[in-house]
């Protein structure tokens, strides 16, 4: 896919579908979240998920995508598991931080959102990472505006975690999201000031920081799916679809 080529710039009304999409997205992470605590499986989190998708009469774009084909409509990821964490027998334990991912595919469109948050108490360092990962797309959200480039969204990401001794990931990116889970533009978590594509209203761009405490690489584990730190320090990954408008960005995966 050509990144560039791929930027499908959105009508009002396919934002308004877009936003019903992400709305679902939003309560099937939020079934998600109120199921942390200590002995929840992870195919428990991902059987939640799926009920709330399949109320709706909508489905998860991760299920069989990609090879080995994704068997799951979330993905789950663990401490030093940064993303792409497969649903299964695991047990939540006291003390650990969980990534969640979720896709919502409803009336054609892909709402994209994930979030990491503690299973009972976590430790200072756990939290800050988490903080500071929230924080970092919070500030990328404030950067979707018109005349802004890709790259300033980036750099200001990339800014806000290295700000605090954390690291990036290089090798997954934010993307556009719309009627196909990836599309143009692809939004790096590091990046240079004025350079990329140039927002325009209508774009439609999942950013997701991905952010580790030791150093910014990554491995995958022999599920071929499990993107693990390099040096297994506790990782986190924060993620909304947000539209650019005339005006303030639109977030779409809220309630
Ligand atoms: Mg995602
Ligand atoms: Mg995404």
């Amino acid at each position: 896919m050509s990144w560039e080529r791929d930027i499908h710039l959105k009508t009002a009304a396919e934002i308004e579908l877009m936003r019903a999409a992400g709305r679902v997205n939003a309560k099937a992470l939020a079934a998600v979240r109120e199921l942390l605590q200590p002995g929840v499986t992870t195919a428990d989190l991902n059987a939640a998920a799926e009920e709330i998708l399949r109320r709706h009469a909508a489905y998860s774009p991760f299920k069989n995508y990609g090879q080995p084909p994704f068997p799951a409509s979330i993905c789950v990821s663990i401490n030093e598991q940064l993303v792409h964490g497969i649903p299964g027998k695991r047990k939540l334990q006291e003390g650990d931080i969980v990534s969640v991912d979720c896709g919502t595919v409803l009336d054609g469109f892909v709402g994209d959102s994930a979030f990491t948050a503690g299973v009972g108490e976590i430790s200072p360092e756990a939290q800050k990472l988490i903080q500071v990962t929230e924080q970092a797309l919070q500030v990328g959200i404030a950067m979707m505006r018109v005349g802004n480039k890709t790259g300033d969204v980036s750099a200001a990401i990339q800014q806000v975690v290295e700000s605090q001794g954390l690291h990036v990931v290089r090798e997954y990116t934010g993307h556009g999201v719309g009627r196909s889970m990836h599309e143009g533009p692809q939004v790096p978590n590091y990046g240079t000031p004025g350079t990329g594509v140039e927002l325009r209203p209508g774009m439609t761009i999942a950013l997701e920081p991905m952010v580790l405490i030791g150093t910014h690489r990554t491995r995958v584990l022999s599920d071929r799916w499990t993107v693990i730190s390099a040096d297994k320090s506790l990782t986190a990954h924060q993620e909304h679809s947000v539209a650019v408008t005339e005006g303030d960005p639109l977030i779409l995966t809220v309630l």
